[in-house]
């Protein structure tokens, strides 16, 4: 199962909104920062522009968009792991969002 087909399975609507993201080259900036970590910046529906931080071994993501503030995986983070995938050829799997106060 590739990296867009689990996107598909467990995020779907993000996940065409990711697609979108990518065909339009919103992601301005994608570069790995530490040996498992990449930050990229990406340009949001509204022009904002949002930074998306994704640890690649232990599965974290993060990203400065309003609707990752509960720890969801946003579009943004879908679209930076699709490109990671075909960029570096590495698939991640993205653990689930914590609950607010795990951890
Ligand atoms: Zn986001």
């Amino acid at each position: 199962m590739s990296v867009v087909e689990y996107f598909a399975k467990v995020a779907r609507k993000p996940t065409i909104s990711a697609i979108r993201i990518l065909n339009q080259n919103r992601i301005l900036y994608m570069e790995m920062v530490d040996v498992d970590v990449v930050a990229a910046m990406v340009r949001g529906d509204s022009g904002s522009v949002y930074k998306v931080v994704v640890n690649i071994r232990e599965g974290r993501y993060y990203c400065t968009c309003p609707a990752n503030i509960r720890g969801r995986l946003c579009k943004h983070i879908i679209a930076v792991i699709i490109a990671l995938e075909r960029k570096y050829g590495v698939a991640v799997r993205p653990k689930p969002p914590s609950s607010p106060g795990s951890e």
